[in-house]
């Protein structure tokens, strides 16, 4: 699985914090993956930031 951030985040930190694992914040604020590849066992977390981010820019593949 993959993860991506597209344009757009609103810098709520929802990902970065409940899911440290996977998502940073770079220095303007805007949410990164950690990994494009998610990391073996955190697919679920990862599917889970995708429906929670308020305007749907992470995308899962
Ligand atoms: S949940 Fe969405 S809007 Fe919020 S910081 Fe993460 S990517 Fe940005």
């Amino acid at each position: 699985m993959t993860v991506t951030v597209i344009a757009g985040c609103i810098s709520c930190g929802l990902c970065t914090e409940e899911y440290p694992d996977l998502f940073v914040m770079n220095d303007e604020g805007i949410a990164h993956p950690v990994s494009h590849e998610v990391p073996a066992g955190k697919e679920k977390e990862a599917q889970q930031a995708a429906e929670d981010c308020p305007v749907s820019v992470i995308i899962t593949a």
